[in-house]
């Protein structure tokens, strides 16, 4: 079903009057001004037009925005402290992050970069003249992530002129996009864009997506556009309460991206982002979901449920532990259903 409003399937809303007058205000307006002081909103038309609870959820300013904690953070991933170049992230020795943009088609409400995305738009010419610089002094680099703001904001002949230079260096071998883009505005995703992604160096697309409802048929097709230039398709998901918290949702959800020929890559425990704790579960609730999924799902429809160390110390798995030790020097290993089985290595 969809809005009626012409407005909504034209433009996107970036401004609580214009929620209100779509009637999507629930919240004391005044105190919603005051989220959006905070935080930049903007919801595109092709979610503005999902009425789903838990699509809404992720777009639509909450008063609970206000409530920051001790424990959140600005940079709750320490992007900042690896930054060796503006616009360049390099935290591990073989790959690095580009932000080439900081603007996004929709601001998502847990967005652990919430405050910044939106503020300086992209790029500059002579900021990627340093990126390369750096990349060519540095051949360990051998894979460069384009990611948040997101990447495929940009209009295809910058992307291409982009990928154009990467290529060139010789040392990257492969270049992956973090991208809303094919869910939240997929009309983006044009064969002119299929084609500048269809070359020799390998481009991999990780889809940010968190509820089966943002798979619309539009959305689809532009998946499909991706799958037929070659580029292959993982996705990553944020574990969100409100919005996907339980093992129905988030099956619902990695069985409609397989039928998309989308393999689920990771599933985020939520970021500690100022003004998010709403949407916050503790490890052990996630934990629980991802063991009841481990029983029912086939095994590529598994994404690897991870945390990024707030501080800047890495992304590990996280997820339920099948093995544990015996005491004497054996395992005990925990089935899908929570049965225990003896086991030695030798
Ligand atoms: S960077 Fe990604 S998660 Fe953050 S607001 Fe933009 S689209 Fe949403």
């Amino acid at each position: 079903m969809t809005l009626d409003a012409p407005k909504s399937k034209r433009t996107a809303v970036t401004s609580v009057k214009a929620l209100d007058e779509l009637g999507l205000v629930t919240d004391d307006r005044a105190t919603l001004e005051a989220v959006a002081a905070a935080f930049r909103i903007r919801i595109s038309p092709e979610m503005l037009a999902v009425e789903d609870a838990g699509v809404r959820a992720q777009f639509l300013p909450d008063a609970r925005e206000l409530r920051m904690r001790p424990e959140e953070l600005a940079d709750p991933i320490g992007d900042d402290a690896h930054r060796p170049v503006p616009g360049l992230t390099h935290r591990y020795p073989d790959r690095a992050i580009l932000h080439a943009t900081q603007s996004c088609e929709v601001y998502c409400r847990f967005c652990f970069r919430r405050e910044t995305v939106g503020e300086t738009g992209l790029l500059a010419e002579a900021e990627f003249d340093r990126v390369i610089d750096y990349l060519r002094a540095t051949p360990a680099v051998r894979e460069v992530i384009f990611t948040g703001g997101d990447p495929l904001t940009l209009s295809p002949r910058r992307l291409g002129a982009m990928l154009d230079r990467l290529e060139e260096l010789g040392s990257v071998e492969l270049v992956r996009f973090h991208t809303r883009v094919p869910v939240v505005a997929p009309e983006k995703i044009s064969e002119g864009l299929a084609q500048i992604l269809d070359r020799d160096l390998p481009v991999w697309l990780v889809l940010h997506v968190n509820h089966a409802a943002e798979l619309t048929e539009a959305a689809g097709a532009a998946l499909r556009r991706l799958n037929r230039a070659g580029v292959p398709l993982l996705s990553q998901s944020v574990l969100l309460k409100g919005v996907n918290a339980d093992a129905d949702t988030l099956e619902t959800l990695f069985r409609a991206l397989l039928r998309h020929r989308v393999k689920p890559y990771y599933l985020h425990h939520p970021d500690l982002a100022k003004g998010t704790g709403h949407f916050r579960l503790t490890l052990a609730e996630g934990q629980a979901i991802l063991a009841a999924l481990r029983g029912r799902m086939t095994g590529i429809g598994q994404p690897l449920y991870v945390l990024d160390i707030p501080g800047g110390h890495g992304k590990v798995p996280v997820g339920p532990g099948y093995l544990r030790g015996d005491g004497q020097g054996g395992w005990i290993v925990t089935d899908p259903q929570g049965g225990e089985h003896p086991y030695r290595d030798l």
